[in-house]
């Protein structure tokens, strides 16, 4: 009693607060649209097939254990949810499974459920509820050097024993039942498989899962090469809200793309002459471009865990453990079929509210995805040692918090000018139609990012780009409130664009990057006008792993069919 009254007042358990009836989660949950998600597996050996099967099997067991990591009532609550046939109990479950917990991710994270804290909890499932952050402090400030770096680490949780003190509980302890029968499969699919490079993976990584040394498994993953391109594993710290020190297990059950890393390939042997050309002082170039951290080109078969709740994943960048990124470096992964339904469901339907009539016909998953690889690769591209009042130095350092949203800018605006460089060169098949595409599906995609405002680095560095491309004429404001490209004044105005982001990199000029952003990232009246239309177009995707459940029929364990398609009467241009 005293127990239930104290979480009251701190208000960690909601009173009377209204839960959302069956009509209303529906709602919320239609903010995902789901999506089928394929790969095509036609190419794949008998023995690659079988380990496929194996990888969705052990990573349906990392969603039962990432839900044990976010809350320690979450799996006794989803096996209650799941037996619950009443309209109101398959809402709520549908909603769970989508969230993996009784909190929703879009609504700051506030329960749809009653008998839950009210909110998720700073520290998730991974240090005890009634520990403060002074209290871990002072514990860890008092343990051996070896024990601290546990207690700080990826892979333990921290628990009280039978006297209330805080001990060290690995992973491999804590979820060992769930973790052995993960090892198991990684185990089988190693065996399964031809490739010697997943195999070696795979085997490590069972082994990490039973030791909680992850390091060999983590340098193997950087040098997995192998048509089923797997991660799988305690990677990301984002879900440990007091410190950011323990990893979530996630997993991504990938085919590579072969097609698309071609195209990377070729793109790469492109990057030195874009950057001899880039629109910047010629005694700002890098005479010579250093290795770039490898990118793999996905589509995705199966997600789980961290890997799978809220909003989707789009691209990673792994692993994030110091030790092997200065051994190894680190690998970015793009999903290529999540980036493909994502078009489909959230920017084709803004492009239809924001472009004109005749613009619209120009919006294009080649030209969306074409931009994306150029982001990523010119990321590379551009300042990266500097000299600031004769000190060698680099812009982030130089540029600060301010970094984030310069730099995503300059690989927004650099990707375009590459690729328009590319097509003047005639590498790339270029024409007014190809340019058209790249622009205007860049110009939806600005708004795809504005919609939600601009408070966060990415948005106010992409309001700088397109008020300062408004201005230059390079896109029109359209009497009807629609937008467009001017073909003839967009390419100069981008060239320009990028000058000013590649020079403020060059000086590592804060003041400046500070300035830009203060008086050109705020969102003006017409494009606040063309956002206002966007409220009813939905948040993000829900995968629906069709290949997966082909590859693996997912044995009756009652988690609810999603139902596809859904119809959405307020918004046509989803049915
Ligand atoms: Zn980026």
């Amino acid at each position: 009693m005293i127990f239930l009254s104290a979480l009251l007042s701190t208000g960690l358990l909601a009173a009377a607060a209204p839960y959302p009836d069956a009509a209303r989660l529906a709602g919320m949950a239609a903010r995902f649209v789901p999506s089928k998600l394929t790969a095509d597996v036609s190419t794949l050996s008998a023995g690659d097939r079988t380990a496929l099967r194996k990888l969705v099997e052990a990573s349906r067991i990392i969603d039962d254990v990432f839900m044990d990591q976010y809350w320690s009532g979450n799996r006794e609550l989803w096996s209650r949810l799941r037996g619950d046939a009443s309209p109101l109990g398959r809402e709520q479950s549908h909603y769970f499974w989508i969230n993996k917990s009784p909190w929703s991710e879009l609504d700051h994270e506030e329960a749809f459920l009653p008998g839950v804290p009210s909110r998720k909890l700073p520290g998730a499932n991974f240090y005890p509820e009634d520990m403060t952050k002074d209290e871990f402090e002072a514990w860890t400030k008092a343990l051996p050097p070896g024990e601290r770096e546990k207690a700080v680490g990826f892979y333990s949780v921290i628990r009280r024993d039978s006297q209330g003190k805080l001990r060290i509980v690995g992973y491999s302890t804590e979820f060992r039942r769930d973790l052995e029968r993960t090892a198991a499969l990684l185990t089988e699919a190693a065996r399964a498989t031809g490739n010697a490079s997943l195999k070696k993976f795979l085997q490590l990584r069972a082994e990490a899962f039973l030791s909680d040394d992850y390091f060999a498994s983590d340098v193997a993953w950087m040098d997995l090469d192998a048509p089923i391109d797997v991660t799988i594993g305690p990677y990301e710290t984002y879900n440990d809200g007091i410190f950011g020190y323990k990893a979530a297990f996630e997993a991504y059950v990938n085919l590579r793309d072969d097609a698309e890393t071609a195209r990377v390939a070729f793109y790469s042997r492109h990057l030195q002459a874009i950057e001899d050309h880039l629109p910047e002082e010629p005694k700002y170039r890098t005479r010579k471009l250093g290795a770039l951290a490898p990118i793999r080109v996905v589509n995705e078969v199966f997600g789980a865990g961290d890997g799978n709740h809220g909003v989707q994943t789009a691209a990673y960048n792994l692993p994030n453990d110091d030790r092997v990124v200065a051994q190894k470096g680190s690998k970015r992964v793009l999903l290529k079929n999540i980036q493909e339904a994502k078009f489909h469901s959230i920017l084709e339907p803004i492009a239809r509210k924001v472009l004109s009539p005749a613009a619209q016909r120009d919006i294009s998953f080649d030209a969306f995805f074409t931009h994306i690889l150029a982001h990523e690769l010119t990321h590379g591209l551009g300042p990266h040692e500097i000299r600031v009042a004769d000190r060698s130095t680099n812009p982030r350092l130089e540029i600060k918090e301010l970094f984030g949203a310069i730099e995503e800018a300059k690989a927004d605006v650099t990707g375009l000018f590459a690729l328009q460089y590319l097509m003047n060169e005639k590498v790339l098949p270029g024409g007014p139609d190809a340019e058209r595409r790249l622009y205007t599906t860049y110009l939806a995609s600005a708004f795809r990012t504005l919609r939600f405002g601009p408070e966060e680095a990415h948005g106010k560095g992409m309001a700088v780009q397109l008020n300062f491309l408004l201005d230059r004429g390079g896109f029109r404001a359209e009497p009807d409130g629609t937008f467009s490209v001017d073909l003839e004044k967009v390419k100069s105005a981008v060239a320009d664009l990028d000058r000013l982001f590649l020079t403020l990199e060059a000086t590592g000029d804060y003041a400046g990057a500070k300035k830009l952003l203060s008086e050109m990232g705020g969102i003006r009246p017409p494009v606040a006008a063309a956002i206002e239309k966007l409220k009813d177009i939905p948040t993000d995707i829900e995968p629906v792993f069709t290949t997966a459940e082909e590859i693996a029929p997912e044995t009756p364990r009652g988690k609810p069919k999603v139902r596809y398609p859904r119809p959405r009467p307020s918004n046509p241009a989803n049915e």
